[in-house]
């Protein structure tokens, strides 16, 4: 059988909603990578400029692949209703080719001082102190190569000390808890609505040998907030208006007074709307990161 390679060339906002919609018809996940800067040279911490980023999946070309092309134009132009979606881009993939095809996409990325996030079937130069992160990304979200993961790695590897009990909310592929407990979290509680993410980040924890530090369920904030569990640091990386809405569901008491939580996923003009969100939960916004359109907002709860 053949696949057929579906690519949208598209700018930082417009690609969560185009990488959601090829989710849904890409088989094993989709790729999100920056257009020009290879993936393993965008380590060095610094802001990136605006970029364009590639969103690309892979579909079998069977007898359903017509109506799954058709599908994906019909979501493609409800979207470009709200925001201006560039037209897609096929190729055919020989099926001897397209695991190898799928695997070019993805690269061991360095992010941070001393995470490397490996695909499971790559090769890694590992160097003394690396904290290495083995993923299968699967059909969940979260790879390390989209700028909203890696503005949280950085985050969590300046904030994380030993001994933290973290909680992941939103947590896709699992990376941002291996990361935490790999990191030194005494526990981390990974969050998820959507089962197939439970399960994959399951397998991923598992991996990379976090498990037992780990607790994963599907899942999200009202199981939090109706539970005792308070937590040191908090990582939330969905998108703005979600965390907006959680601020509404009192986001801000599962953090414990003095404790940090950092939320990502917010296009840089969303930013002051999260924050004022944050302020009216009973956190108190204190940084920045940014990479390119996308921000990450650092807060504190105050004692
Ligand atoms: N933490 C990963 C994945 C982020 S993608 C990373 O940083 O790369 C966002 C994830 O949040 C998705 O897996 C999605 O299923 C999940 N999600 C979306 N809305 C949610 C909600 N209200 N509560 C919990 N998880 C949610």
């Amino acid at each position: 059988m053949d696949w057929i390679e579906v690519t949208l060339s598209v700018d930082g906002e417009a690609a969560e909603a185009v990488a959601e919609l090829l989710q849904r018809y890409g088989h094993q996940g989709v790729a999100v990578e920056q257009e020009g800067i290879p993936p393993d040279q965008w380590d060095d911490g610094e802001a990136q400029p605006a970029q364009r980023l590639s969103v690309r999946a892979y579909f079998p070309a069977d007898d359903r692949a017509e109506q799954a092309r058709l599908e994906l134009e019909q979501g493609l132009s409800y979207l470009n209703m709200m925001y201006p979606m560039p037209q897609p881009v096929y190729h055919t993939v020989r099926d001897e080719d397209w695991a190898e095809a799928w695997k070019v996409h993805y690269h061991p990325v360095r992010i941070g001082r001393r995470l490397l996030i490996r695909p499971l079937w790559a090769q890694a130069d590992l160097q003394p102190g690396d904290v290495e992160i083995a993923l299968d990304p699967g059909m969940a979200f979260g790879t390390g190569t989209h700028p909203t993961t890696q503005l949280c790695l950085e985050a969590l590897e300046d904030r994380m000390q030993p001994g933290l009990r973290v909680l992941d909310l939103g947590t896709g592929s699992g990376i941002l808890a291996i990361a935490a407990a790999k990191l030194g979290a005494a526990s981390v509680l990974a969050l998820d609505i959507d089962p197939v993410a439970v399960t994959i980040s399951q397998e991923n924890i598992e991996q990379n040998g976090v498990a037992e530090k780990v607790t994963t369920q599907t899942g999200s904030l009202e199981s939090v907030v109706t539970s005792a569990r308070r937590f040191d640091l908090i990582v939330v990386n969905i998108l703005a208006k979600i965390i907006i809405a959680m601020c509404d569901q009192h986001l801000g008491e599962v953090v414990r007074p003095g404790g940090v939580a950092l939320f990502s996923g917010i296009i840089d003009e969303q930013a002051g709307d999260v924050e004022a969100a944050l302020r009216k939960t009973g956190l108190e916004p204190t940084a920045r990161r940014q990479q390119g359109d996308w921000v990450l907002v650092e807060a504190r709860r105050p004692h």
